[in-house]
C-alpha cells in the first residue's frame, strides 16, 4: 500500500474543483467526466424504485434484471454471447479491474501494461500484490501494441494483459486482425486477457468496434471490464461490470461479498432504466461528446495549426511540442504552469507513462473547450 500514488486525475480534477468553489473560472480537461444531464430514463427508474420505499441488501452478484439487460446490451452492441450468469455488476469499472486482479493473480504474478495506459493500471496491479511489467508503444505503430511486444516483454511470471479497446488516453483502436493477433499470442503464452472495453459506446470513426470477447475460441481467459461511466453519462451512480466465464464470475462474486456486499441497489436501477433503453441513451451521450471532439479538434488546428485524429473515447493526447515548449520541460512542470497561471487543468502525460505528451479530457461543455485552448494560447 506504501507504494500507491494518488490518481493523477483525480488530483487534478480535485484542484480544479477547489478553484472553481472559490469562484475561479477553471477550464477543466482533467477528467473523463461526460458533463451531461442524466437522460431521464436513468433517474425516473431510480426515483421509481425509492418511493417503493424498500431498501434491503442487493444480491452481492448484482440485481438480475440488470444483468441481463447489461449481457443483452453488450451481445447486441458488441456481438457477445453472454447472459446473466457470466455478468457481475461492479462499482464502477475500476472496481470490476481491481477484483479481477485480486481475486485472480498471486503475488509472484506480473502483468503486462501497454503504455501509455489509463493511470490507475498500473497502482491496481500493485494493490493487488503482483507487478506491473509496462510495455512502451510507439506512435509511429500509431500506439498499438504488436503481438512481438508480448512476446518480448514475457516472462515465467507473466499471467495477464491488460488491453485497453477503445484508449484512454490515445484514443486507439484495434481492428478485427489486431485483437485476433493479440489474442493468438497471449493464448499462446496462457494469459489471461483483462479487456477494459469501458469506452466501446463512444466510437467517433466509421471503424467497427471489436471486442476481445467476440472471438469464441479465446473466451475461456477473456475478462471483460464494462461500465455505465462514459457509455451511458453515468459516472456518479458508480455501475460497471465484468463479463467473463461463470467460473470467473463465482470467484469475483466472493470477493463482492466479503468487501462491499454489492452495489447500492438505487444506482442498479437507475443503470436498468439506461439499459432499458441502451441505444438510445448511448447516441444521447456519444452525440453531445462527437460535438466537443469537434470543437477541440477544430479550435486546436485553428490556434495551433495542427490537426489531430481522435477516433474514440474522451480524449486527445498531445505531444508537448505541439506548445512549443523547450525539451527539458516534462509534462508534470508543463501542467503545474497551466493551471497556476491560466486555470487550465490537464494531466501530464507521466500519469500514462509518456512523459512528453498531455491529456486533454474534452468532456465538459463547448465553452469550456473553446475557452480553454484560447486561454492556454494567450497565457503561454
Ligand atoms: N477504464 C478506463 C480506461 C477509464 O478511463 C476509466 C475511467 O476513467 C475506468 C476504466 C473506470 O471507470 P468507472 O470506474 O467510472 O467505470
Amino acid at each position: 500500500m506504501k507504494q500507491l500514488t494518488p490518481s493523477a486525475t483525480v488530483t487534478i480534477n480535485a484542484i480544479a474543483g477547489e478553484k472553481r468553489r472559490n469562484g475561479e473560472t477553471v477550464y477543466n480537461f482533467a477528467a473523463g467526466d461526460p458533463v451531461l444531464p442524466n437522460h431521464p430514463c436513468i433517474t425516473n427508474r431510480a426515483i421509481k424504485w425509492a418511493d417503493s420505499g424498500i431498501c434491503p441488501y442487493p444480491p452481492v452478484e448484482g440485481l438480475y434484471e440488470l444483468r441481463k439487460l447489461a449481457s443483452e446490451w453488450v451481445n447486441t452492441s458488441c456481438g457477445l454471447d453472454y447472459n446473466p450468469e457470466h455478468t457481475l455488476v461492479t462499482c464502477g469499472g475500476k472496481y470490476a479491474l481491481f477484483s479481477i486482479l485480486y481475486s485472480l493473480l498471486d503475488s509472484q504474478a506480473e502483468v503486462l501494461i501497454p503504455a501509455p495506459y489509463w493511470v490507475s493500471y498500473p497502482d491496481v496491479v500493485k494493490m493487488a500484490g503482483a507487478h506491473p511489467k509496462v510495455i512502451y508503444t510507439k506512435n509511429e505503430n500509431g500506439w498499438k501494441l504488436q503481438p512481438e511486444d508480448i512476446i518480448n516483454n514475457i516472462s515465467k511470471r507473466t499471467k495477464a494483459l491488460i488491453l485497453n479497446n477503445a484508449c484512454n488516453p490515445t484514443g486507439v483502436l484495434y481492428t478485427k486482425n489486431e485483437v485476433e493477433a493479440l489474442l493468438a499470442t497471449a493464448a499462446k503464452f496462457g494469459l489471461l486477457v483483462i479487456s477494459d472495453e469501458v469506452y466501446s459506446g463512444l466510437v467517433y470513426s466509421e471503424q467497427q468496434y471489436v471486442s476481445c470477447g467476440s472471438f469464441s475460441q479465446y473466451r475461456d481467459r477473456v475478462l471483460i471490464v464494462q461500465s455505465c461511466s462514459k457509455n451511458f453519462g453515468m459516472t456518479g451512480w458508480r455501475i460497471g461490470f465484468v463479463f467473463a466465464e461463470e467460473h470467473f464470475i463465482k470467484r469475483l462474486s466472493i470477493l463482492q461479498g466479503q468487501s462491499t456486499t454489492g452495489v447500492s441497489l438505487c444506482s442498479q436501477w437507475a443503470a436498468v432504466g439506461a439499459l432499458e433503453n441502451a441505444a438510445e441513451v448511448n447516441l444521447y451521450v456519444k452525440s453531445a461528446m462527437l460535438k466537443r471532439r469537434n470543437a477541440f479538434l477544430r479550435t486546436f488546428k485553428q490556434l495551433l495549426g495542427i490537426p489531430l485524429q481522435i477516433d474514440s473515447a474522451l480524449y486527445a493526447f498531445v505531444p508537448l511540442s505541439c506548445f512549443d515548449v523547450p525539451k527539458e520541460v516534462g509534462s508534470v512542470s508543463f501542467c503545474e504552469h497551466l493551471i497556476s497561471t491560466s486555470n487550465v487543468a490537464v494531466v501530464p502525460g507521466a500519469a500514462f507513462g509518456v512523459d512528453d505528451h498531455v491529456r486533454f479530457a474534452f468532456s465538459e461543455e463547448e465553452t469550456t473547450i473553446i475557452g480553454g485552448l484560447n486561454q492556454i494560447m494567450t497565457k503561454l
